[in-house]
């Protein structure tokens, strides 16, 4: 099976799908996190990656579909996927039905998470990454016991694209790039599947769940 989670920068899509992809063993794909990981590893993608990212502007269409398409080749052919942040424009979504067609496969269900703005920026106002190894965590309602990552023992840091500016520019680049894909997907065989992601976690993981379940009966 394959999901898309689609949803704008701080509904909770990133602890969601770790969760979720955790218990059922499945892939989770974070465009995000592999375009963090690039930078950290100082690769010349996450080197082309980051005044995009740091602009809160999308990195283009081709780096990201080669990533994914190089990313995918190390999955298993059957393996239960999630998409976290990725596609996120119309031409990506088309590049991914492509890679999924040439192994038999299609998207079975996209997740749209739905969380009111100004939460959004709060939200994200409060988050915090461990710069080695990614964990996130927020100070409002999920804080690390210490000043370090509970993980790793790693630093947090505010990542600056976190940054309110920076966030209004994300959500900007949501609305007009990332949220015509619902239509596009609600055209092809009502796969889609709303969530209100405002509420606690732990009821969101449920849903998230159900929603899920459904596109695999
Ligand atoms: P995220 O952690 O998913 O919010 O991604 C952080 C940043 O990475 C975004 O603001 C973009 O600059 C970049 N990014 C992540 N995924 C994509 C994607 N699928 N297409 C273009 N840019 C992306």
């Amino acid at each position: 099976m394959v999901v898309i989670l689609l949803g704008p920068p701080g509904v909770g899509k990133g602890t969601q799908a770790v969760r979720l992809a955790d218990s059922v063993g499945w892939e989770h794909i974070s465009t995000g996190d592999l375009l963090r990981a690039a930078r950290r590893d100082g690769t010349e993608l996450g080197k082309k990656a980051q005044a995009y990212m740091d602009a809160g502007e999308l990195v283009p269409d081709a780096l990201i579909l080669e990533l994914v398409r190089e990313h995918l080749r190390g999955v298993a052919p059957e393996a239960g996927i999630l998409f976290d942040g990725f596609p996120r424009t119309t031409t990506q979504a088309d590049g991914l039905a492509l890679v999924l067609a040439g192994a038999g496969r299609r998207v079975d269900r996209v997740v749209v998470f739905d969380a009111d703005e100004e939460e959004l920026v709060r939200r994200l106002a409060g988050r915090r990454s461990c710069r080695d190894c990614g964990a996130v965590y927020n100070m409002h309602t999920s804080p690390p016991a210490g000043n370090v990552c509970d993980r790793c023992g790693g630093e947090l840091v505010h990542r600056p694209d976190d940054q309110p500016d920076t966030v209004r520019r994300r959500l900007v680049v949501y609305r007009e790039l990332t949220e015509p894909l619902i239509s596009h997907y609600e055209g092809m065989d009502s796969l889609v599947v709303r969530i209100d992601a405002g509420r606690p976690v732990e009821a969101v993981a449920e849903t998230f769940r159900q929603a899920v379940d459904r596109g695999a009966a």
